[in-house]
């Protein structure tokens, strides 16, 4: 299985997983349709589903004509059915999703959504965690309350720390700056940030991050109750 990373739109990361076997793919997010369409093209892939973390347009927006030019299948929690576009096939909390080698554990983890789902390839180790966990940061509480996004990044906390985190954005420079205003004396942030600096300097996204990482150095997975964790929060939505 190999990644592929696909800027879109501003700042949002879709994903291609492709199975290197015979060059079927999954997209996660497909925030618009012409980047995938020219790296499908251009890979020769056979892209068979559309996987989904949220409603929001700057995942979904590519749904329409992929599913069209493609004949793909279009994946999502069960709740957001009304929400998704063109949804195919709805999957439940926790449950395994499997087509050929693409198997996936879905968790669902409201907050930035009261939809929103993140995607486990347990058998690679990879977490597709849409806008509830960024890198350095975590998304806006847009329809849930503070416990449930708290709560949601708990669960994620406990995957296992060599876990590969791929997020929705590339907002991690500006978390940064966020984190280390809060968390001036933290030797991994700023060993991190340098290395954050360095990607960005040479074209590269930050992402994929990992769990340990994050552990080590975002401040709302460092937060140890909801009471602190609100007060970031609503410090960050200001900043
Ligand atoms: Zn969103
Ligand atoms: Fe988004």
């Amino acid at each position: 299985m190999r990644i592929e990373i696909i800027k879109c739109l501003k700042d949002n990361f879709s994903y291609l997983i492709i199975d290197e076997q015979n060059n079927s793919a999954c997209v996660i997010d497909p925030s618009e349709a012409s980047p995938i369409i020219d790296h499908v093209e251009k890979f020769k892939l056979n892209l068979k589903f559309i996987l989904n973390t949220h409603h929001h347009f700057d995942h979904i927006g590519g749904n329409k004509e992929l599913k069209k030019k493609y004949n793909l299948k279009v994946i999502g929690f069960e709740k957001d059915k009304e929400r998704i576009p063109e949804i195919d096939i709805t999957l439940k909390d926790k449950e395994i999703w499997k087509s050929n080698k693409f198997e996936t554990k879905i968790y669902h983890i409201p907050g930035h959504t009261s939809g929103h789902i993140c995607y486990h390839f347990f058998n690679q180790n990879i977490l597709f965690t849409g806008d509830t966990l960024f890198s350095l940061g975590c998304g806006r509480i847009f329809e849930g309350t503070y416990e449930q996004m708290f709560s949601s990044l708990q669960l994620i906390k406990s995957f296992p720390e060599n876990t590969k985190i791929y997020c929705g954005h590339e907002y991690t420079l500006k978390n940064a700056e966020f984190c280390i205003k809060h968390d001036k004396d933290n030797s991994a942030l700023i060993e991190k940030i340098k290395s954050i600096k360095k990607k960005l300097d040479n074209g590269f996204p930050t992402i994929p991050t990992t769990i340990k990482e994050e552990l080590d150095c975002n401040i709302f997975l460092r937060s140890k109750d909801v009471g602190s964790f609100s007060k970031l929060r609503d410090l960050k939505d200001n900043f």
